[in-house]
């Protein structure tokens, strides 16, 4: 008579087999998660490698359309620093002789010179490049935000919130420039918000940089029009110019800082401009400045 094969074998067998397949399955399971979040990862990096050449081109058209931009504006200088210069000549005859329809024509003359030298100014701000920045007093430019963006409040009803600092905090930028970086954040989120709205600002103070917030509770930047905000001419507005944020851009590039959009958790759209921290003493030209700076400003 045959051996008979031990009773257990069969049970043995299938345990074994039933601990390897779960083992499999246990390994299948995590090489399946590790490739998603491997494929989750790699689509990221596209994305941001998207956003970055993105930038680095936005850099590249800004920087020429700066070139441009400073060329012209000289040109339109000259010959307009001659027409005023000629027009208050005029003026100050026609005052002698009390010709007072001329006088109101001059007005007009003049009008038209201020409007011409604002798109200079604007233009000009699209090449910042001899700016000298300085360590601006953050208190003193907030506390008289409010007055310098009075236009849009008004108009829209939107009260401005602005932070009273505990001490003093200053940043490398310069006064007139930050003033109309500020001014134009405020009042893009003016004119996003609905009347009785407020638009608000917040500083956060850390020892390598300072970031100011402006935050609004308008309907935010929808996908497709976010990317492309910064873009010289893009605008939404029937009545825009398509320049405010790319002055905005170009100047905080020229303070050594940067400015980015998102939006916020709870609606409507945060701008948060970061700056370096400066010394009361701090003179600097800014990055793109060739020419060597020699005193305060
Ligand atoms: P403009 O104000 O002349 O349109 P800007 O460069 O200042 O030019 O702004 C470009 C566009 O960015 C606006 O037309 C608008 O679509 C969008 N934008 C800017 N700020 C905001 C904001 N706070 N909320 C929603 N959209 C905004």
């Amino acid at each position: 008579m045959l051996p008979q094969p031990p009773a257990r074998e069969p049970t043995l067998v299938a345990d074994d087999l039933g601990s390897v397949l779960r083992e499999y399955m246990d390994v299948a399971g995590r090489l399946q998660r590790t490739h998603e979040a491997l494929q989750g990862e790699v689509a990221r990096l596209r994305r941001e490698l998207a956003l970055k050449d993105r930038e680095l081109e936005l850099r590249r058209r800004l920087a020429a359309l700066g070139e441009l931009a400073a060329g012209v504006a000289h040109e339109v200088r000259n010959p307009l620093g001659a027409i005023q210069l000629y027009s208050d000549l005029l003026r100050s005859q026609c005052q002698a002789r009390e010709l007072g329809p001329a006088l109101r024509l001059i007005d007009k003359i003049e009008a038209g010179i201020q409007a011409i030298d604002a798109v200079v100014e604007d233009t000009l701000a699209l090449a910042p490049r001899d700016r000298q920045l300085h360590g601006c007093n953050l208190q003193v430019l907030l506390a008289g935000l409010e007055e310098a963006a009075q236009r849009v409040l008004r108009a829209r009803e939107v009260r401005l919130v602005v932070p009273t600092l505990p001490e003093k905090v200053l940043v490398l930028a310069d006064d007139s420039g930050l003033q109309r970086v500020l001014v134009n954040l405020v009042n893009n989120a003016a004119e996003a918000s609905e009347p009785g709205q407020a638009v608000e600002l917040a500083v956060d103070v850390a020892p390598d940089a300072v970031r100011l917030m402006v935050d609004d509770h308008g309907p935010g930047l929808p996908d497709g029009i976010r990317e492309r905000i910064f873009e010289p001419f893009f605008t939404t507005k029937e009545n825009g110019t398509g320049l405010g944020l790319t002055i905005a851009f170009r100047l905080v590039e020229a303070f050594g800082g940067e400015l980015a959009a998102e939006n916020r958790p709870g609606g409507g759209a945060r701008f948060t401009v970061t700056l370096r921290p400066a010394r009361a003493d701090d003179v600097q030209a800014g990055p793109d400045a060739a020419a060597e700076c020699t005193s305060a400003a």
